[in-house]
């Protein structure tokens, strides 16, 4: 073993972990304890500021200057006395990963003499400097400034010693920078128009909110070992790596026992969690090695978002404590299942209902059919944009790679709710409906809740399935921004509810009772919206070709998902709901190209780096001790004897000139390609080239690095191996 490899492993095997002890408070005692949450502003606000602050979070209204002020100086307040000397604008530019720029309390007063100072002004507007965050052309067009605006519908918090405020980010000439802006854009939108549908059901419901509960995938890695990696250490996945003999063939991890030091890991991580008030309740191992995951209790999805971006950031400096790494990327070994983040999707009343939850009688099933029909309806119509909202290079990896979801969007509901949408489709008749036939159907839709009490029609091969009381989104990535899905999810399906009420209302008009309306309008919906349900095998190649004749899209990677922002339908659908405007679309188009590129292209560097100064010069001093043995034996015994003595040599210093031969060509051509690519104007086609000509050159290089690995002496193998990064303890 290569010197630097073992001082790696030796590392982890000395240590032991950290423990830290929280006393033996109760979660209840504790949780939120670090978050300015509404109850923390009663208690600290003049009756008049608490009731102007709860009306900005619920209702969405102005905080006029003089009760920002007052809000200000009680969160400053609030904030000192947790131990903070600092306060930062939140916000989550489009880099993918949050961003803060640290200001201190104090402002100096004169000689000798300061103050702990924070105003209105500062906690409402701040001004970042927006020209190191990418912004896809827009400051090029328009103005060369941005500015973060206080959201007050998410907590602020504290995090060590800075108060957290969360934000938008914006361009002065109003264009969204950032993830945050459109996500609340579509959130308005689609509560909007759900509670417009509601009205048909019940009266009473004044508002909606939609929901989230994501579930996060994660491996975790040991320091010294993730830092003999430079691979893991510059993209976050091994490159290179043969298969470890044992791989995730037994099913033994999944629900296995969590090994000592990853359970002192995880309740640190939990605890830090809950004080920051993310309601994180489960955890469990995964199904590959070292793979885990946690999920909390959903929430509204504005907040559940925040909260999964702050459990992300949290996660990784909990890790280093423990001597950790996280590795969030989506598939950071070959061969061994990836991480997502299934996004668990439904819309709440204000009366307490699920609005994807059956009901009880007739009438509240007619209202979750209503909603569980439109959003079929709306993935149907809008299948490739929601493809186009989870595409990542990392992402790439695991749609259609045979284990995660497909790269082809289609609908799971289950054998039972599939048979009951055949049932309506035909049961709902052209022409009157007779009284029978209304009994019947009512019947039929009162036997909902029975139907979902099974709960062994589950398909895990689906990329959006429903289970139950709520959709389950599971081909979003796990390094992912759950707004960018979520932005679409809640816009497409505020489109499909505004036109369902507008069909609904005209079918009254005509003359149709309203449950009538409601269900052949349905019936249309049902029809309409059939080729995108499929209940079978989604990794099979059977659903590949039978997708295809049904028409449905399989937009394998990320320039040609990305392609479809710049559809005409979908321009016209973000900027009819008044969500991103043609201009903040084909900026993020041109953004998120970018990302692409940029990673694709690190990843080929690293390769070829890694290629050329670890893996072949290890390969070669291997190959010099071959022939320096197989020269020796011919000494020794003679040519023709010692030929035959050393024939395995023989082959192998053979072996390891054509593997290292054929490696060196292709990153060479690689490295070509890259040149080419990098001399490219135009980004989509730079994305096109990186994705076509130079990352499709990595699955060979690979082949040949990791015939090496199984070839050279252990002992000069410069990289840790797969075996020891997935099963060190
Ligand atoms: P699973 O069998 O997929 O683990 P769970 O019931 O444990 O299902 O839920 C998984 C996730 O779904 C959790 O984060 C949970 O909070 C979330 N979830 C449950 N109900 C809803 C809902 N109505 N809206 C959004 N997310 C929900
Ligand atoms: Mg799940």
């Amino acid at each position: 073993m290569s010197n630097s490899r073992k001082s790696a492993l030796d590392e982890v095997l000395s240590r032991e972990a950290n423990h830290v002890d929280y006393g033996d408070r109760r979660v209840s005692e504790y949780f939120g304890e670090n978050t300015f949450h509404l109850d923390k502003m009663r208690e600290c606000l003049t009756e008049d500021a608490y009731k102007v602050v709860k009306s900005a979070i619920q209702l969405g209204t102005h905080v006029d200057r003089l009760h920002a002020d007052q809000i200000a100086t009680a969160m400053k307040d609030w904030a000192i006395s947790k131990g903070a000397t600092h306060y930062t604008h939140w916000f989550q530019p489009l880099t993918g990963s949050t961003a803060e720029k640290h200001d201190g309390f104090f402002k100096p007063i004169g000689p000798g003499k300061a103050i702990e100072r924070f105003e209105g002004d500062l906690l409402v507007q701040q001004e970042p400097d927006a020209s190191s965050f990418p912004n896809g052309g827009i400051r090029n067009t328009f103005e060369a400034r941005g500015y973060t605006a206080w959201d007050p519908t998410s907590p602020a918090f504290v995090i060590g010693k800075t108060l957290c405020i969360p934000t938008v980010f914006i361009a002065y000439t109003g264009e969204a920078l950032d993830y945050k802006m459109p996500l609340l854009k579509a959130l308005h939108e689609v509560e909007n128009a759900a509670k417009d549908v509601c009205q048909y059901f019940d009266k009473n419901v004044n508002s909606v909110g939609a929901t989230l509960g994501w579930e996060q995938e994660y491996f975790l890695v040991d320091t010294a070992l993730f830092n003999a990696r430079p691979d893991l250490m510059m993209t976050g996945r091994a490159v290179f790596g043969h298969s470890p003999a044992k791989g995730q063939q037994l099913d033994d991890h999944y629900f296995g026992s969590i090994p000592e030091r990853v359970t002192a890991f995880m309740r640190d991580f939990e605890y830090e969690s809950h004080l920051l008030g993310i309601p994180v309740t489960t955890r469990h191992n995964e199904v590959a090695p070292n793979q885990f995951e946690c999920a909390p209790m959903f929430e509204e999805v504005n907040i559940a978002n925040d909260h999964n971006l702050l459990l992300m950031d949290v996660m990784e400096k909990t890790a280093a404590k423990h001597n950790f790494r996280v590795l969030l990327h989506e598939k950071p070994f070959a061969g061994i299942n990836g991480s997502g983040k299934h996004n668990n999707w439904s819309m709440a009343t204000d009366t307490g209902v699920n609005l994807l939850q059956p009901g009880k009688n007739p009438k509240s099933n007619m209202q979750f059919l209503t909603f569980f029909v439109n959003t079929i309806m709306a993935i149907h119509d809008n299948a490739d944009l929601l493809r186009a909202s989870i595409a990542s290079a990392g992402n790439d990896h695991r749609l259609g790679a045979n284990e995660a979801p497909p790269a082809i969007i289609s609908v799971f509901i289950g054998s039972q709710l599939t048979k009951m949408l055949d049932d309506l489709e035909e049961s709902i008749l052209a022409g009157k409906m007779t009284p029978e036939a209304k009994t019947e159907l009512k019947l039929n839709i009162g036997k909902i809740p029975q139907i979902l009490l099974d709960n062994t029609d589950r398909n895990r091969t689906s990329p959006f399935a429903f289970t139950g009381n709520k959709f389950e989104f599971r081909a979003v990535g796990s390094t992912a921004n759950c707004a960018q899905a979520m932005t679409v999810l809640n816009t497409i399906m505020a489109n499909q509810l505004v036109e369902f009420k507008k069909n609904v209302d005209a079918r009254i008009a005509g003359g149709d009772k309203k449950d009538e309306a409601i269900l052949r309008e349905l019936q249309k919906l049902i029809t309409a919206s059939k080729k995108i349900r499929f209940e079978g095998n989604g990794y099979g190649q059977e659903w590949v070709e039978e997708a295809a004749k049904r028409g449905l899209s399989n937009l394998k990677d990320t320039p040609r998902a990305l392609d479809v922002y710049s559809r005409k339908e979908v321009k016209e659908l973000f900027n009819k709901l008044g969500i991103l405007s043609p201009v903040e679309l084909e900026a993020r188009h041109e953004i998120e190209l970018e990302n692409y590129i940029l990673k694709i292209q690190i990843e080929a560097r690293v390769l070829g780096d890694i290629a050329k100064n670890h893996i072949m010069p290890a390969a070669i001093e291997y190959q010099n001790i071959l022939i320096s043995n197989a020269q020796g034996l011919v000494d020794v015994l003679g040519e023709k004897e010692g030929r035959e003595a050393a024939r395995t040599q023989i082959n192998f210093i053979k072996s390891i000139s054509k593997h290292v031969n054929v490696m060196n060509d292709t990153v060479n051509l690689m490295i070509a390609d890259r040149k080419k690519a990098n001399a490219m104007e135009d980004t989509r086609e730079k994305a096109y080239a990186y994705c076509d000509d130079v990352k499709s050159k990595f699955d060979d290089i690979r082949y040949h690095a990791d015939k090496l690995e199984i070839m050279v002496d252990d002992e000069l193998w410069p990289l840790p191996k797969l075996r020891e990064l997935l099963f060190t303890k």
